[in-house]
Formats: structure tokens, sequence, C-alpha cells
């Protein structure tokens, strides 16, 4: 389809709309719609709505007090209106003159004595003006580009594609059977449905012919997710052994008993490992659920089948900490576990990095650092990804294509995600991997009591932290990432260090930042761990997967600032132990809606699910998942939340049309997906 249709101005304009091609303008779809297919009789109009009538102009006068102002009175056979402009050109008055037959459409006021229309759209009537057959679309749009012509821009993309039949049905059997209109008669009637639709339903997307779109769209997404998900089951890796005697011995010197969830998730995993294609496996659970042991689980498995474990945090504290659970779990079986970070001095590295590649280590734990080139594994067969979000797709390509065992068997995958994922989320967007979900906490877990409290109670944290203290607990005071500046968060940090050092002379208050160095921080780490530290302010460095079960109260600043599930992630770090649980959120009054929002939602919500579904609502997809840099293409048409059903339809559709071979895949998904050549997943 040519360009050319637009001119260049327009093309400028409609660039701002986001749109580029002639797919984008049909799919540039009206928010509402206005009913000129009737007139109404001014007799019957009801104040309040917005209505078409017709009449003859009976009186046109412009008066300058107490404003400049141009009234119209235009009479029906029924009765007479009153129409009030405020700002008009010279030519309005001679278009508006009495004697004139005039079609209007606006909202109706109630006056004093006569319903009024301020500016409304009005058209002088000429013999023949015949009435509308379709509703009229109004469409978002932007400045210089008017709605009238938008729409005759849309019109004419409309009538060009179909005369030129640009745009086929590339699966018309699925159509059918799924009792979905060809895509142009969907696109045409979306734009302008005739004046018999049911138009609430239009307003709503929720017909016949959005359905088309929503469908195809989701159709799209899902045969590029499918499509490489097949293709990912092809690759070939290393099967894995089960050694029933070695998952028992583990179980066995287990400090707690796996929860059951646990179990079926390793069921899961164990029956991945043993194929000869690599797992591509997404494990959910909420913060504290115990990923960690699952993936350790499978770990020893691999290790035990002869092969090299990664396994990436995404932090330094939280490798750290990986390392001595992991060690104090595994070295007892004989397992040999070591450490990589970006901080280690270059000989330590160079160190870590030949035990890598002699096979000398079994598991390694490491940071960023696990991805760099020079760090090549001798046989790699099982790596774990703790939180991944926080890693690039490129990063785990890497480590993939660095480590074929025998240039051909990729290491099998296993990503953990401590934000969970709403359903309709996972469907979507992950459908190109397995997914396994923990939502269960272990039992004896406390309940973890929320207080908001506003900046004038400061003071009243003061005592409460001391009590806690003195009860033999922690505290952890979190200062809040301060995104226009480091400096500043550091400041905040370094005060309220200062302050409750000065306040409390009998307990040892420590700080934790991001600044400092990695063995500082660990330092820190250890020693609030050992309870030499009861008070430990901290930025968010914290908020991944620290454990310290003996900390029971924490004070968040500035909670209002930031997102569901930081505030979720960060509490987490409390309600651990056995004993009771206490997080409190001082909030700086005069607080946005959206912060208004987020903190009810924390306040009455500890399910992490729960409070992700609310953070969906409130932020979108795209910002949920932080997809808009990852280049994954956003829906345009389909809303997730709302057409699950559709989706789940799609993803069926999508299955069978892979299996089939089916010659139009390609074709269809970039028609739909944007730049999605230049996608990439790992
Ligand atoms: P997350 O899923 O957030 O990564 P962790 O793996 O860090 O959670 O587990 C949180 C805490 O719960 C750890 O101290 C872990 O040892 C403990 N834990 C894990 N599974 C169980 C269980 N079944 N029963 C009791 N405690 C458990
Ligand atoms: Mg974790």
């Amino acid at each position: 389809m040519p360009k050319s249709i637009f001119t260049p101005s327009q093309t400028i304009k409609l660039r701002k709309l986001h749109i580029a091609t002639v797919f984008d303008l049909l799919l540039h779809l009206p928010t509402r719609y206005q009913n000129k297919t009737k007139i109404e009789s001014i007799k019957n109009i009801v104040p309040g709505t917005r209505v078409q009538i017709e009449g003859v102009i009976k009186q046109s006068t412009v008066n300058y007090r107490p404003r400049k102002n141009l009234i119209v009175i235009i009479a029906d056979e029924s009765d007479s209106i009153q129409l009030r402009f405020i700002n008009f050109y010279p030519s309005q008055i001679k278009d508006l003159s009495e004697g004139k037959k005039i079609r209007v459409f606006g909202e109706v006021k109630k006056n004093l004595f006569l319903n009024e229309m301020i500016h409304p759209q009005y058209k002088v009537l000429n013999a023949d003006d015949p009435l509308p057959q379709t509703f009229s679309p109004i469409y978002p749009t932007t400045s210089g580009l008017s709605q009238k012509l938008l729409c005759k821009l849309i019109k004419k993309s409309i009538d060009k594609s179909i005369e030129a039949k640009a745009y086929i049905d590339y699966f018309p059997e699925l159509y059918l059977k799924r009792k979905l209109p060809l895509l142009m008669d969907a696109i045409e009637a979306i734009h302008f449905p005739s004046k018999d639709s049911d138009i609430d339903l239009f307003d709503r997307k929720d017909n016949f012919y959005h359905h088309r779109l929503i469908y195809d769209e989701l159709l799209a997404q899902q045969l590029f997710l499918r499509g490489l998900y097949h293709q990912k089951k092809l690759h070939l890796a290393m099967p894995i052994q089960f050694y029933d005697q070695l998952h028992h011995t583990f179980i066995e010197n287990l400090e707690f008993k796996l929860t059951e969830e646990q179990e079926t998730v390793l069921q899961d995993i164990y029956s991945d490992l043993k194929n000869n294609h690599p797992m591509n496996r997404l494990l959910q659970g909420d913060v504290g659920s115990g990923k960690t042991v699952v993936a350790v689980m499978a770990a020893i498995q691999v290790i035990k089948s002869g092969y090299q474990v990664a396994f990436m945090a995404p932090t330094e504290i939280l490798a750290e900490q990986h390392f001595s659970k992991i060690k104090e779990w595994l070295e007892p079986l004989g397992f040999r576990v070591d450490l990589l970070r970006g901080s280690m001095s270059p000989s330590n590295k160079k160190i870590a990095q030949k035990k890598i590649m002699d096979g000398e280590s079994d598991i390694i734990i490491g940071t960023h650092a696990l991805f760099q080139e020079e760090v090549i594994f001798k046989n790699l067969a099982f790596y774990i990804i703790d939180e991944q979000h926080r890693f690039g797709v490129e990063q785990r390509i890497r480590l993939r294509k660095n480590n074929l065992i025998n240039k051909k068997f990729e290491a099998h995958q296993l990503m953990m995600s401590a934000t969970p994922i709403p359903r309709t989320l996972s469907m979507s967007y992950f459908s190109d991997m397995d997914i396994s979900v923990i939502n269960k906490l272990p039992p004896g877990r406390q309940i973890i009591t929320t207080k908001l409290f506003s900046e004038e109670r400061r003071k009243d944290i003061l005592e409460i932290i001391n009590k806690e203290v003195i009860g033999g607990s922690q505290v952890y005071w979190v200062c809040p990432l301060i995104e226009e500046s480091e400096t500043l968060q550091l400041e905040t940090a370094e005060n309220t260090y200062m302050v409750l050092n000065k306040y409390f002379k009998h307990h040892e208050v420590g700080l934790i930042h991001g600044r400092m160095k990695s063995s500082e921080k660990e330092m820190v780490m250890e020693r609030f761990k050992n309870k030499e530290i009861k008070i430990l302010v901290a930025t968010t460095v914290i908020e991944v997967g620290v454990d310290v079960p003996n900390a029971t109260l924490m004070i968040i600043e500035n909670a209002e600032r930031m997102g569901l599930s930081q505030l979720h992630q960060l509490r987490g770090r409390i309600g651990r132990g056995t004993k009771k649980s206490v997080c409190i959120m001082l909030y700086q009054k005069k607080l946005s809606i959206i912060a208004k929002q987020r903190l009810r939602t924390i306040y009455e919500n500890i399910d992490g699910f729960k409070i992700s579904e609310e953070d969906l609502k409130i932020r979108g997809p795209g910002e949920f998942l932080g997809l808009k840099q990852s280049g994954v293409p956003m829906l345009r048409v389909a809303d997730i939340q709302k057409d699950s059903a559709l989706l789940e339809l799609a993803k069926q559709d999508a299955d069978h049309l892979i299996k089939s071979k089916h010659p139009s895949i390609n074709l269809h998904v970039e028609r739909w997906l944007r730049n999605y050549q230049e996608i990439i997943r790992a």
C-alpha cells in the first residue's frame, strides 16, 4: 500500500499519533461515537444529552453586554431553542442569518427560559442533504489534525484498502470457526457503525467486529511467542538423571519440610530436566514462598549427573546470601560451591574463572559478572536466574550461546520472579515459556501488620522502635530511592542514620547503601544477621531477597513515592520468622490520586498476586512488565484483562497453526506486530 496517500505535513502529524503505515491508521480506532443519523424534534430534547436537531433561524443577534455573544434562535414545528456562540467569525454571522435552515449537533443545557446549546456543530442545509447512515467516529487526535481530516483520511484508507484487496484474511477457516467477520468488514464497521448498531457495545469494544481485531492481534502475539516456544523446544540439551537417594538425603537434612506446592513445582522441573530439549521455565512465587530451595534441589540433580550449574542473582548482597545458604546445604553433600561477582579483584576473578573453566566448581553463584564473555564454563547444563526481570535478554542469550556443551547442547534454564505476574499477563506476554507457580507461603509465617503514618507521627516511631529492640528484635529503616538524585537519597539515609544513632544511645545503628563497597556492605549485613546491629538504615538496596528472620519492624520513608511491587518486596523482608511483624509506611501529605490508590492497596493486601493485579490495573501492562524499553510489542487493540477469553482461544489456535505449519503465520505476525524481527527473547 503506497504511503503517498498522506501529504508530508499529514505524515508528520500522524507520526505523533504513532501512525506510520496505512494499517496503523486503520487501527486508529474511535474512542466513542456521535449519533447524527437522526433528527430529534426540539420539543423532545432533554437537557444534558447530545442531540441533533434541524430548524429555521428565527432570530440572529450579536450582543455586546455583558459579553460579546452571537445568539441564534431556531425553531422546528415543535418548539424553539437558543444557540450561543462566544467566539465567532464574521462569516458565521452571515451563515447564521435569519431564514436559513440549519442542522445542529451538540449538548443541550438548561437555561433560565429556553434550552440552549453552546458552540454546537452546525451545518447550513442545502436542498438535499441526506442524514448519515452510520454513527460518526470520534478519534484520539493531536493539535493541527482535526477530527474531520482524520476521519477523511481513515475513510479514504479504508476505501483504497478494500479496492486494492490489500488486507486479505490469512486464516479464513479459523475466522469461520470462531464466528468472526472478515478483517476489512470489521475495520469498516468499527470506524463507521451502521445506524442500527447497539452503540454501547461499540463504546465498550465488546462486539463481533471489535472481537475480530482483538482476536487477530492476540493471535499474532501468540503466533510469535508460541513460535519461539516451539522453536526452542527443537534445540538440544543434556538430559539430567534423577537420583532418588540424593533427593531424599537433601530433604532429610533440610531444616524444614517442603510445602506441597514446592513439591509440585519440583516435579515440573525434574520432568523438564529429563528431556533432551532445554527447559525454559518461569517459576513465580510471592516473596518468601521458598523458590530458592526448589531451584537448589534441581541443581543438585544436575551436578550429580556430572554438569555445572550457574545461579544468577541481581545484587551482590543477594548473591552473597545465596552463596552462604547454598554452601551450607551443598558442602556436606560434597559439592563445590563458588562465588563470582563484579567487585572481585582481577586476580581473584581470574582464579574463579579458571575453576569454572576447569570444572572445579560445581555450582557458581554470581551477579552480572557471570555473563561476561571471559566466563566460560566447562560443562554448563543448567542455569537459574533469580529475579529474572532484572536481567537483560541479551545477557541470557550470551550465556547460553557461549556455553554449549559439545557445541550443540544448550543449558536448561529456570527463571524466578518474585513479582507475581497476574495470570492473564503471564498467559500472554510469557507464553514463550512454561510457567510454574508457588502461590502459598510456607506454614508458620506471621502475618505482617501494615500501618500508614503521616509525616507528623514520625516522633511516635522512635518509641515503637525502642520497644521492639528491647524485646530482642531488629528493625529496618528504609529510605526511598530518589530517582532524580542518588546523592539526595544517600543524604536522606545518612541523615536518618545520624538522627537514630544520636537518639538510640544503647542500640547499635547501622547504615547500608548502594554506594558502599561490596565488602563493606557484606560486613554490615553480617553484623545485622548476627544481631550486633539492631537498627539498619538502608536504601532500597535491601529490596530483593534479603533474609533476616529476626527483623520484625520496618519503617519505610516516603512510601508514597514507591511502586507497589517495590513496597511489597520491601515489606517481605519482615515477617520471615515466628514473631509478629509490623511495617510502618510513612507518607507525606498531599498525596496524588495514584499514590493514594497504591497505599490503600498495600495497606489492604498482603497477597502478592492480588497486589500485582491492582498494580497492573493502575499502571497497565507496559509499565508493569517494564516492556516499554524491552521492545516486546505492546498490544494496541486488545486488553488482556478484559479479553482473556479471546486470549485463550488465540493461544489454542496459534498452537494449532504452528503445528500444521500454516504458510501464512509470518505474514500475519508481520502485519500486526511492529518491528517484530528486531524483538529478541531468550
Ligand atoms: P523467595 O521465594 O522469596 O526467594 P526464599 O527462597 O528466600 O523465598 O525463602 C524464604 C525463607 O523461607 C527462607 O528462609 C527459606 O529457607 C524458608 N523456607 C523455604 N521453604 C520453606 C518451607 N517449606 N518451610 C519453611 N520455611 C521455608
Ligand atoms: Mg528469592
